[in-house]
């Protein structure tokens, strides 16, 4: 099958690396808008179940991608008001790897297999890609190829109220970090987690008050960010902040929720974010998009017929996602008003953090106060370690 993939991000690549693995007969080629190595972003968190589903379905490039991530252990939440402050836990532990490191392992592993990769190539209407049987539209959150046919995708999207930065910073972190600051604007916080060994990602959000009240709307890259480091420069302990990923300065942007009702038409399919996104409070995004990708690749090699396979994809994948997004879409609203539990103490604020999505159960509450003693947090590491090695053995992963 002759097969056009528009996008060259996680979706886009891993399609094309899971296609060509199930049959090498597919003529495959990513179209990609951008550069080589050029592209957004900082580093992305996941767990233990990708790293599953990466090593069943290509255990070559998950090596590489296990290889080039790091892993954090405990979540801080700290939080910093005009009355005073102080900090909650988290226990639990994941990885994480920069968008950079993945995409590269992605490119080479694709190109390897017999992958066509042409960049530089915008498409802007599936029109434009006539001799292909099949149109993969990984073209991300904004995907113009969706929005060509979106009568057709019943296309929703829904912009968040809060504005996001996603930054680096050179602050070397083995844990996760949430700091909530006050200003005289109202609040503002970060979401940080390493990236590297060396570097960390920084995600700054706050409400339209905080943001029009601080200037940030009119700041330019540079001011913005040296204010930003003003106001955390406590909690990123004299570390600098970097807007620039790749040459890029980071912008301000609100946080789009997409969903479609139906995820193909004709020969075109959508997976990932031109599918659907979840707020990056859940973290959930880039694994979403593999996975989109495998179960696409199998419904293709599980159906002769296109439209079947198309049409189980969508079923099965979208059905999936249902409850995904809807966990996703309370994150996002409960980050919208973090005010309304910031008066509490940071114990119970970081409680109310940690059941936003609902997932609240009766043991938690004192497992929530448990965690906050070092001790029980350090017997939780030794407890995770050996979870670790059980899954990672599990896997087929070499120790
Ligand atoms: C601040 C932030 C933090 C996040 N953190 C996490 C995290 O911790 N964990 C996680 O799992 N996910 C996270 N995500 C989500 C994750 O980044 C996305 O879900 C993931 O990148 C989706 O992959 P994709 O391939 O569908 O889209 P993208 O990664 O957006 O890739 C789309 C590609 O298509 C290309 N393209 C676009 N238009 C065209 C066109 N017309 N023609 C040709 N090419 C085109 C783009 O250049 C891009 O390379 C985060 C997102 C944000 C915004």
């Amino acid at each position: 099958m002759k097969i056009a993939c528009v996008g060259g991000g996680p979706a886009g690549l891993y399609f094309a690396i899971s296609a060509k693995l199930r049959d090498v007969g597919h003529r495959i080629t990513v179209l990609e808008r951008d550069p080589p190595g050029a592209g957004y972003g900082w580093g992305v968190v996941y767990w233990d179940d990708l790293l599953d589903v990466l090593y069943r379905n290509d255990p070559e490039s998950a090596r590489e991608v296990s290889a080039r991530s790091v892993l954090w252990q405990d979540q801080q939440i700290q939080v910093r008001s005009r009355r005073g402050g102080g900090t909650a836990f988290f226990g639990g532990y994941g990885y994480s790897v920069s968008r950079a490191a993945l995409l590269d392992v992605l490119t080479r592993r694709a190109s390897e297999l017999g992958v066509e990769l042409d960049y530089g190539r915008r498409i802007l209407d599936p029109c434009e890609l006539a001799e292909a049987d099949l149109v993969v539209a990984a073209d991300g959150a904004g995907s113009r190829i969706r929005t060509v046919g979106r009568e057709h995708f019943g296309t929703h999207v829904a912009a968040g109220r809060n504005s996001y930065l996603w930054l680096g910073t050179d602050q070397p972190l083995t844990h996760f970090a949430f700091c909530f600051e006050q200003t005289p604007a109202g609040w503002i916080w970060f979401h940080a987690y390493p990236s590297t060994k060396t570097v960390s990602t920084c995600i700054v959000e706050c409400p339209p008050e905080t943001w029009h009240g601080l200037g940030l709307d009119r700041l330019d890259d540079e001011e913005g960010v040296r204010l930003l480091e003003g106001i955390f420069r406590r909690a990123l302990d004299g570390h600098r902040l970097i807007s620039r990923s790749r040459g890029r300065p980071a912008r301000w942007q609100t946080f789009p929720h997409v969903t479609n009702q139906c995820w193909y038409h004709g020969r075109t399919v959508l997976v990932g974010d031109a599918a659907h996104t979840t707020h990056f409070t859940l973290g959930s995004g880039t694994r979403l998009a593999m996975i989109d990708a495998v179960v696409l690749a199998h419904s293709l090699t599980e159906y002769v017929e296109l439209d079947e396979a198309l049409h189980e994809y969508d079923r099965h994948r979208r059905a999936e996602l249902h409850p995904v997004q809807a966990a996703a879409r309370s994150s996002m609203a409960w980050f919208e008003h973090p005010d309304r539990y910031l008066a509490r103490d940071p114990v119970s604020f970081a409680y109310a953090m940690s059941v936003r999505r609902g997932n609240q159960t009766p043991w938690r509450y004192q497992l929530h106060l448990a965690t906050q003693a070092a001790a029980v947090r350090s017997v939780r590491r030794a407890y995770d370690s050996g979870r670790r090695w059980y899954r990672a053995r599990r896997r087929g992963e070499t120790l």
